[in-house]
């Protein structure tokens, strides 16, 4: 089987990469320049369909994406151009070839009154994040062979327990937001991600972690490395931009059915800090 991962760079893709490496995958990058990688710009479209068709590989995983929630809202025609349109030349290369296309969403096409979404949810983003990986999804539910893994609160490397970790261990404050979500490890994710391509499930799915609140997160964390720091609960965050969800959290049962692995207890994910 050859499998491209599209975004190799990123938190979910280095951590696909090191899944899938018996598939020794083909793994493109942008500006973070990785090891084996091939530089592709996906605001190229017509490079992208090319490089896709060219190539041949028998999966396509998007883990690329503009994912500066803020970066979005200012820089709104960039994070069309990535999260939507680009994500049609995904589509179109991938029915050419028969690939099957795997893509990655978020918890943010949801408004976060509800909380807890299913697949079936209807989505109705906040922010222009939110809604341009919104179009992404319509253009990827246009092509039978596709699946949709909508996520939440990604961590390797960036995200809030990395942040929560770091600033408690320096024994200083951490300010955390109200809001709930469902926050997983990359590590847990790409894992899933693998075992769902060997089942080539399609329509969507919500692979994330257990619904937590940033507070109840890093009181955690806290707890769990005995750090230091003090944890506030803050309503909003000075400096955000753009308006996030109060409850993104998702509801992963589908996906419990079908994955053999633990994807989504916390303490299980926080070991990947
Ligand atoms: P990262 O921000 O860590 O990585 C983004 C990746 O996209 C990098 O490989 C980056 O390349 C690549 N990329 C960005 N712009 C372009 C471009 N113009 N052309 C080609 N590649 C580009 O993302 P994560 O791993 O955290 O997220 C993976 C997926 O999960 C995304 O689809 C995201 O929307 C989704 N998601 C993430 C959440 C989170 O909390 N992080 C929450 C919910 C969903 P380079 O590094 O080389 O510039």
């Amino acid at each position: 089987m050859r499998v491209m991962i599209i975004g190799a760079s990123g938190q979910l893709g280095y951590e696909l990469s090191k899944v899938l490496q018996t598939h020794d995958p083909i793994k493109t990058y942008v500006s973070q320049e990785i090891a084996g990688g091939i530089k592709l710009d996906l605001t190229d479209y017509h490079s992208v369909e090319d490089f896709i068709i060219k190539k041949k590989p028998d999966v396509v995983i998007n883990a690329a994406a503009f994912t500066d929630v803020d970066g979005c809202e200012v820089n709104k025609e960039k994070a069309f151009k990535i999260n939507a349109e680009a994500v049609k030349h995904l589509v179109r290369a991938s029915r050419v070839i028969e690939a099957y296309l795997v893509h990655v969403s978020t918890d943010y096409v949801f408004d976060g009154i509800k909380g807890l979404y299913r697949e079936d949810d209807i989505p109705n983003p906040i922010n222009y994040y939110g809604l341009t990986k919104l179009l992404g999804e319509a253009y990827v539910l246009s092509y039978d062979d596709s699946l949709i893994v909508r996520t939440s609160g990604v961590f390797r490397d960036k995200g809030f327990p990395i942040y929560a970790y770091k600033t408690l261990k320096e024994g200083k404050e951490v300010l955390a937001f109200k809001g709930y979500y469902s926050p997983i490890s990359a590590k847990k994710l790409a894992e899933a991600i693998n075992e769902l391509i060997t089942y080539r499930k399609s329509g969507i799915i919500h692979v994330a972690g257990e619904r937590i609140s940033r507070y109840e997160l890093a009181l955690k964390i806290k707890e769990l490395y005995n750090l230091s720091g003090k944890v506030i609960e803050v309503d909003n965050i000075k400096g955000w931009i753009a308006r996030r969800p109060f409850d993104s959290s998702l509801d992963i049962s589908k996906a419990k059915k079908i994955l053999s692995i633990d994807f989504y207890s916390i303490d299980d994910n926080l070991r990947f800090m």
